[in-house]
């Protein structure tokens, strides 16, 4: 029986950044995310928002003939949220952003039919949620100072590395705040450079080290580790719950990302797994609107470190859910994830 109950619509956004954001990969301003709404035979809308990147295989076009597939393998009851995600991986591998989008529309719509938030359906407590990070992409002097300056809200900033300039950025950067200060190489370095660049860091107060060298180097990440005096937190290098154990004493800690690990139950397992050898868990994003972030929200009272600051990087956010308020989370108290149109 396919899904007599729920149907599947999905839209393209154009959303721009108020600046160019470049990281060591290259930089652009214009993103286009995927709104994906399952509506009940009652009417009610679960939201979700995949926010495909071409580094992990995805574009707007491949989520959009994704959802047409998993559009015909719907689950008959919406609350059998574990079901649904698992015949979406069996129906068509890979596509983690797609997979991700349909995830939290499901547990928007149940949300919103129970008439609970979605912490609040998990047992969580939404004063847990930690400080967020905000990213100063990598720019001219002027711009990221300036950035520094539009930052203001945030108590921890997030500088891109990994280009032949660090140095300067670090410099620009520490001129211009005391803030607490993490980097992020998007897997840029070699071994020997980031090693080189430790006592930098150091010396700069770098407070915590994301992907410093490309995705399969584990051995790399070990030695990096083992001279770091600050956290080395694996982004590249795991995309879903089965990476973790090879991580396991090269690395301290494990970025999880929704358009990584294709859904919010993936999520919560990742969070288990990495909570049980140990390491530090830090929940981030890509540049997507309100509607992906909150939903990448409402688990982060079960982590250590959040970067969840890509709606706020937008010129024209088309949602309204999550917000900062004295650098913390403050997660929407509205049914489901508590999402609006602007
Ligand atoms: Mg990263």
């Amino acid at each position: 029986m396919t899904h007599p109950h729920l149907r599947l619509e999905a839209e393209v956004l154009e959303l721009r950044t108020t600046h160019s954001f470049t990281i060591a990969r290259g930089g652009r301003s214009d993103y286009r995310t995927i709104w994906v709404r399952l509506r009940d035979e009652d009417g009610t809308e679960g939201w979700g928002e995949a926010a495909p990147s071409r580094y992990y295989g995805e574009t707007p076009e491949s989520v959009l003939a994704a959802l047409s597939l998993y559009a015909a393998a719907l689950p008959d009851d919406p609350f059998d949220l574990e079901g649904a995600e698992r015949r979406w991986e069996t129906v068509l591998h890979g596509n983690p952003s797609a997979r991700s989008a349909l995830s939290a529309a499901l547990h928007d719509l149940v949300g919103k039919r129970l008439g609970v938030p979605l912490y609040r359906l998990w047992g969580l407590n939404p004063a847990r949620a930690p400080q967020s990070t905000f990213t100063i992409g990598i720019d001219t002097v002027e711009v990221m100072r300036a950035k520094v300056t539009e930052a203001e809200p945030y108590p921890v900033l997030k500088i891109k590395l990994g280009t032949d300039r660090d140095l300067e950025i670090l410099r620009t950067i520490r001129d211009a705040t005391a803030k607490e200060i993490r980097v992020d190489a998007n897997a840029a370095w070699t071994e020997k450079q980031a090693i080189a660049m430790l006592p930098v860091l150091r010396e700069f107060g770098v407070t915590l080290l994301e992907q410093p060298l490309p995705p399969r180097d584990l051995d790399g990440l070990a030695a990096v580790r083992r001279r770091a005096t600050m956290p080395v937190v694996a982004d590249e290098s795991c995309l879903t719950v089965a990476d973790i154990p090879a991580l396991v004493g090269k690395v301290d800690g494990i970025n999880i990302k929704l358009a990584k690990c294709g859904g919010l139950r993936e999520a919560l397992r990742m969070i288990a797994v990495a909570r049980a050898h140990g390491l530090l868990v830090m929940v981030g994003c890509m540049i997507e609107s309100s509607l992906g972030i909150t939903a990448a929200a409402h688990v982060t009272p079960l982590v250590d470190v959040v970067d969840l600051d890509g709606a706020a990087l937008l010129a024209d956010d088309p949602f309204v859910g999550t917000t900062i308020a004295e650098g913390r989370v403050v997660l929407p108290t509205g049914p489901g994830l508590g999402v609006r149109r602007r």
